[in-house]
């Protein structure tokens, strides 16, 4: 129960700060969600689990999506990945295209859209069935049957995506591109669009927490190694250009997406999820950014 009182205490505490942020507007179809809601869920490596809120509401996973990408990307082809990815933090926009073009089509990290895009590609290249084999890994993982994706934001990323568009056609002129543009971009825009909740996240990552396996299953879904080197990505490049006040004021592995969600993992303890669709300049929920900040302070969870 210590932790569902903390969970109690955050969602009174950050009451005040509900509604202060718009949510993302790039996209229209995000434009509409409700920057009042606020939902959070906590699964232990022991299979407890705890939530507040709105924590069963899906909501569009957007960036998070990138940690699935990355998790079925080293299930694929193992460290073959880092050919054609870096691991550094890249200090620019998360749809930034200058520094492709200094660092010759090899995006920073995993956790920018080239990276991810990039990534997908190799996803394309190692299945038949991109969309099924992301859906299956999501649903097994979540234990939720009925996550799907939302083809309004599907369709209306599809439609405004000349930014991602742009990022595939450059990093196909380096050759780091080998399927189709089309092919890459809706398997991309398919990803960022599933719709998942707080628990339903928590629940599916639980495996960051536990070397690589899930609670529920003696089978990995990757080893330790790959597990640690996905939060050490997630500590140095989850969060945008916000990674270091994200080590420095929660000090845990996190990754966001632009649908308000914030992702966290305590190793070899539990994994976090925060959501409330209002973002800050950085294109970090505010509320979610400040939820786990106070459970971290509360709880004095730290990798530090
Ligand atoms: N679908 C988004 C895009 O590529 C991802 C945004 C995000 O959450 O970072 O623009």
């Amino acid at each position: 129960m210590f932790y569902q009182k903390i969970l109690d205490q955050i969602q009174d505490e950050i009451q005040p700060l509900l509604g202060q942020c718009p949510p993302a507007d790039y996209i229209p179809a995000l434009a509409e969600a409700d920057n009042t809601a606020f939902g959070m869920s906590v699964y232990t490596v022991e299979g407890e689990h705890y939530q507040v809120g709105a924590a069963d509401t899906p909501f569009s996973i957007q960036s998070i999506s990138k940690v699935y990408n990355l998790t079925l990307a080293m299930r694929f082809i193992g460290d073959d990945f880092l050919k054609r990815v870096g691991v550094e933090p890249s200090g620019t926009a998360f749809n930034s295209l200058s520094q492709l073009e200094y660092e010759h089509g090899i995006p920073r990290n995993p956790f920018i859209n080239a990276g991810a895009l990039v990534l997908t590609d190799t996803i394309i290249s190692n299945s038949c069935n991109p969309y099924q084999v992301l859906l299956d890994f999501v649903r097994t993982t979540s234990g939720n049957e009925t996550v799907e994706y939302d083809e309004r934001v599907f369709q209306s990323e599809y439609d405004h995506g000349h930014r991602n568009a742009a990022l595939v056609s450059y990093l196909r002129s380096f050759g780091n591109i080998k399927n189709t543009s089309d092919a890459v971009l809706k398997t991309y825009f398919y990803q960022c669009a599933l719709k998942m909740s707080c628990n339903d996240l928590a629940r599916s990552f639980s495996y960051l927490a536990n070397a690589g396996r899930l609670p529920s299953s003696r089978s990995p879904i990757i080893t330790s190694r790959q597990t640690r080197r996905i939060n050490s990505l997630m500590m140095t490049c989850g969060t945008y250009d916000e990674a270091g006040e994200f080590a420095f004021h929660v000090g845990l592995p996190c990754k966001s997406g632009v649908g308000g969600g914030v992702l966290a993992v305590v190793p070899q303890k539990m994994v976090i999820c925060a959501w409330s669709p209002g973002l800050n300049s950085k294109g970090n929920s505010m509320v979610a950014t400040r939820a786990l900040q106070l459970f971290t302070e509360k709880t004095g969870l730290s990798v530090f």
